[in-house]
């Protein structure tokens, strides 16, 4: 993005207009709260957006300020669609490629609206009319943030937007620890906390809304943890069966793969995650330093995301998915 583009969206946010945000499927907290902290700064605008969401969020994110406006594509697609239909423009926020998006994908590649982009992944698609992507940036929420900036609207930043912004930066940094934390990444979430944000409570929104079957849940995925010591990589896996008996709810195996990277010494890790309703196995991968999980999961498990986490799927059985995955990092050097 440069000037001329920050003047040309300006322009097209002059008058009002039928927006429409969309977060990834299975959107994170990073996915949410870019949608949701945009949603809040388009309407100061005076816009009428709409985030749209292709599936369910979990509910450790219900919390964010206007998550219970946000539609969801696959509940309900003739009258999303609909909408869909009648946006003048659309912002896709967290993802690199339509399909990103699943079946909602079909439905967004038809529309005639104007494309906006805001994303980290590697390797954007060339779909939007003006895209925003870096790298560089550990969250999409940074970039939405530096996104208002761009557009000379710092003066419209408030505690909700902020608060929103928040949630993304926190959760995709895992609590600012991961690498891609920088010294801007605190001066931007000081100036939200200058705002107004309640630090302390989105912390607890977020990370102290366990269940008991939840934690129970965990458990097993750390007693099924497995080692492959001379290749400094862990796995885990939870079968179909598992997350039925802790009568598993969406989000209940968000955070579970970053165990098996707190194990001293090791690099890698993974979790295989057997979901019956799709016939997937859903897998998450998180490394540390140089290894690279993103072109791992690109080459071998119909997926990608970043260096040091990254996701995929398989389409066999879980016991095949898992010798595949043991028999691929025997060939690799770690
Ligand atoms: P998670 O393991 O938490 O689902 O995802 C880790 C990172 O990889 C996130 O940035 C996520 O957007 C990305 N990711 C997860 N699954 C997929 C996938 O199937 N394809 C691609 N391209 N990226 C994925
Ligand atoms: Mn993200």
């Amino acid at each position: 993005m440069n000037e001329r583009d920050f003047q040309e969206i300006n322009a097209l946010l002059a008058s009002p207009k039928n927006i429409a945000i969309i977060p990834h499927r299975s959107p994170d907290g990073d996915a949410m709260g870019s949608t949701l902290g945009l949603y809040h700064f388009l309407k100061k605008l005076g816009q009428k957006p709409v985030v749209i969401a292709p599936n369910e969020f979990p509910d450790f994110l219900a919390w964010l300020p206007s998550s219970e406006t946000v539609k969801i594509f696959e509940k309900d697609k003739e009258a999303v669609s609909e909408i869909l239909e009648k946006a003048d423009i659309v912002f896709t926020l967290d993802f690199n490629a339509l399909h990103r998006t699943g079946e909602m994908e079909h439905t967004l590649a038809r529309l005639k609206a104007t494309f906006i982009m805001i994303d980290h992944h590697q390797k954007p698609d060339d779909y939007a009319t003006y895209t925003f992507s870096n790298t560089s940036y550990g969250s999409t929420c940074e970039m939405v943030y530096d996104f208002i900036l761009g557009l000379g609207k710092a003066d419209l930043l408030d505690k909700t937007i902020a608060t929103c912004i928040y949630c993304g930066i926190m959760t995709d940094s895992g609590s600012f620890r991961f690498p891609s934390t920088t010294s801007k990444t605190h001066r931007i979430v000081a100036d939200l906390i200058d705002l107004g944000v309640e630090n302390g409570y989105i912390h607890n929104s977020v990370y102290d809304s366990n269940t008991y079957n939840s934690l129970q849940l965990l458990g097993r995925a750390l007693q099924n943890l497995k080692i492959i010591p001379n290749k400094k990589t862990s796995y885990t896996s939870l079968s179909a069966q598992e997350l039925e008996d802790f009568r598993y709810v969406k989000g209940d195996t968000e955070g579970i793969v970053n165990y098996g990277l707190s194990l001293k010494g090791i690099v890698m890790t993974a979790i295989f995650i057997e979901h019956k309703d799709e016939n997937i196995i859903k897998i998450s991968f998180r490394s540390k330093g140089d290894v690279d999980v993103n072109q791992f999961a690109r080459e071998h498990f119909n997926g990608g995301g970043h260096i040091n986490a990254a996701g995929g799927k398989s389409l066999t059985s879980l016991q095949e998915t898992i010798h595949k995955f043991e028999g691929l990092i025997s060939q690799i050097s770690i």
